[in-house]
């Protein structure tokens, strides 16, 4: 009797299958809309930094006044800090040594010399944005350097900023008047210079074709007329910041004609040419909607679109009732909020109405997804409006797919509503129907490879399944064969059992192999292994010690062979349907992005807001979901941004 001392040592299950998590999922896709966070920056600090940037600073430029030659020593000259009750956050220091008369004084000679009261005018020492002194909104900062002919100077322009009468002076005229009131305030004459008046100082832009920045535009100047409005806009063409202007929605003498060109001198820039503005402000008696639009040529415009904030129908009194109408029009999976949020009525008709929009191909994008109302969205440190999740993934050797459909939407997305809005006389929209339809313009992008990627992951997390099901069974069958192996036998019984217990160890060798790599070639080998075995065995006769020592070991190898027949079509089907998912794809883009992308290179079409140019190239799809929203929500500007882009969105390009 001998023991048959080799033993069969089990393979490692394989690390992956055919199907490996990595064929199967698309990366994880988060994407988000930031616009929020400049709406958020770009309110009263925003602007007040775009202001100080602005050429109509009234400054003392140290290359064009020289120093050191006054009568008096500046440090004669008192500055006190006056601490403004109305500005927050600002310090500024008093000079040393300085009397609080001696500015008095200079500003009562100002006062005298220009005929405008300059007395309660804050002055104060602090950062004059590298010059010696500057003033801004009729308040003075003084730098280390300055001399008393700069304070007299720039008392001089705060006299200008405060004019309600005289003329309306470009900026050098404003330069040249301010040195006259200077000279002779400072030497203590008694003539009298008309200061002039300075022009209003325009909010900086950003240049893309719609923008998206919720401004508040400071009032028209109490008492103010339309010559008044007139004269400055003169200086803006004069100055080269527009080439010409226009208002329309108004009649004449109609009361909202004002806030109209006060909105075009408060924006009047070459920045801002080329591009289009919608915002929600004052004409008044309450608020309306004006858009204000700069041709690529400058000339501007400003359009009275409505007289009121633009309104959203009601359709539901209940956010229950509206929740649930949402979900059975769009199948959705539900509506839900997260971190201290739920959905409020307004904000669900708001979705309702922007969706309206939608066609019946492009909103049945929106099956299957989860909407969520949440605080706030971040990604890579922007900030986000809102956020589609669209996520099939497969973790290494996992058996179940994980499967997600999610749009977010964040405080921000509806913080504008009441600043800016969207669309023209006949759409006009709130602002949150920019991003409400943004979003869904990622989920329909996505959806043809979505559709077709989420079953993938479902065959390939089954091929994970038939994998592991097969290594259990290998084990067992290891098992068996090992403890056949171990097992003692007559001699004679085990000469005549050689080939069989031979036939047995190569066969389970070669499925093993088959289980590494479940395809067809291993198959065939799998295949005629147990064939030769079963040939073997019927050469050996039936009362064969070995032959009944092996019976376990062959059922138990019999069931492995059968598990890897069932992985290797698992495996099949996987492939399959990814090679069908693939086929939807073109690089890390699906398709549907893909002919967009093709589109827009090809007729060199810019990104319309400043949100899909901060993303383009890398992010494509932010590119097409702004132009997706801007098509749908006002095609007006859509078709003036660009006609052939247009076209191609109303002849469902998008859809195939
Ligand atoms: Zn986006």
């Amino acid at each position: 009797m001998r023991n048959l001392t080799q033993e069969l040592k089990p393979i490692q299950q394989p690390k992956s299958t055919a199907v490996r998590s990595g064929g199967t999922l698309p990366r994880q896709s988060r994407e988000g809309n930031s616009i929020l966070h400049l709406q958020r920056t770009i309110g009263n600090q925003a602007v007040q930094r775009l202001l100080h940037a602005n050429a109509e600073d009234l400054e003392v430029n140290s290359s064009t006044l020289a120093t050191g030659h006054f009568a008096h020593d500046f440090s004669r000259i008192p500055v006190y800090h006056q601490a403004p009750a109305d500005e927050e956050g600002k310090t500024s220091a008093s000079l040393d040594g300085v009397q609080a008369s001696g500015l008095r004084d200079l500003r009562a000679r100002v006062s005298r010399v220009t005929g405008i009261d300059v007395g309660g005018v804050p002055v104060e020492t602090g950062d004059a944005r590298g010059k010696r002194a500057v003033t801004h909104e009729a308040r003075v900062t003084l730098g280390s350097e300055a001399t008393e002919h700069d304070v007299a100077h720039e008392l001089a322009h705060a006299a200008q900023q405060r004019a309600f009468s005289g003329a309306w002076l470009g900026a050098d005229a404003l330069e040249r008047r301010a040195d006259e009131v200077a000279t002779v305030a400072v030497s203590g004459g008694s003539a009298a210079v008309a200061a002039g008046r300075a022009p209003t100082a325009a909010i900086l832009g950003t240049g893309d074709p719609y923008s998206r920045e919720a401004i508040t535009l400071t009032q028209p100047l109490a008492g103010a007329t339309v010559k008044d409005f007139k004269d400055q806009l003169q200086l803006k063409i004069d100055s080269g910041d527009i080439t010409g202007y226009s208002i329309s929605g108004v009649k004449a003498g109609d009361p909202q004609e004002m806030f109209l060109y006060n909105a075009l001198i408060l924006l009047a820039n070459k920045q801002r040419w080329g591009s289009e503005l919608d915002l929600v402000t004052s004409i008044g008696a309450g608020k309306g909607e004006v858009t204000v639009r700069f041709d690529a040529a400058g000339k501007a415009e400003a359009r009275l679109v409505g007289k009121s904030a633009p309104t959203v129908p009601a359709a539901f009194a209940k956010a229950k009732d509206a929740s649930d109408a949402i979900v059975a029009k769009y199948k959705l999976a539900k509506v839900t909020g997260e971190h201290g949020r739920n959905w409020t009525i307004d904000d669900l008709n708001k979705v309702l109405a922007a969706w309206g929009r939608l066609s019946p191909a492009e909103a049945v994008a929106l099956e299957g997804y989860v909407l969520i109302r949440t605080d706030k969205l971040s990604q890579n440190g922007e900030s986000l409006q809102g956020q589609t999740t669209h996520t099939d993934e497969l973790k290494q050797r996992a058996t179940q797919a994980t499967h997600l459909r999610e749009i977010r939407f964040a405080d921000s997305a509806f913080a504008a509503d009441d600043k800016s809005f969207i669309g023209d006389a006949a759409d006009a929209a709130p602002a949150s129907f920019e991003i409400l339809i943004h979003e869904v313009g990622h989920a329909f992008e996505a959806k043809p490879y979505d559709d077709v990627n989420a079953p993938a992951a479902v065959d390939a997390a089954k091929a994970n399944q038939s994998a592991a099901t097969a290594h259990a069974v290998q084990l067992a069958a290891n098992k068996a064969i090992n403890a056949a192996l171990r097992g003692k036998f007559p001699k004679q019984d085990l000469a005549s059992g050689q080939p069989l217990l031979n036939a047995v160890l190569s066969a389970q060798k070669v499925f093993q192999a088959f289980e590494e790599s479940p395809d067809a070639a291993n198959d065939a080998l799998a295949k005629k292994a147990i064939a030769d075995r079963d040939a073997v065995k019927t050469t050996i006769a039936m009362g064969n010690k070995v032959v009944i020592g092996l019976a376990t070991a062959l059922t138990e190898q019999d069931a492995y062979f059968a598990a890897l027949e069932k992985l290797l079509a698992a495996s099949a089907a996987a492939a399959a349907s990814r090679a069908k998912a693939d086929a939807l794809k073109s690089g890390s883009n699906t398709k549907r992005l893909q002919a967009f992308i093709d589109f827009v290179t090809a007729e060199k079409i810019q990104p319309p807001t400043a949100y899909a140019a901060k993303h383009w190239p890398a992010e494509p799809a932010e590119f097409f979901d702004e132009a997706f929203s801007l098509w749908k929500n006002d095609p007006a500007f859509f078709a003036k941004y660009s006609s052939k882009l247009k076209a191609w969105f109303d002849a469902g390009n998008h859809l195939k």
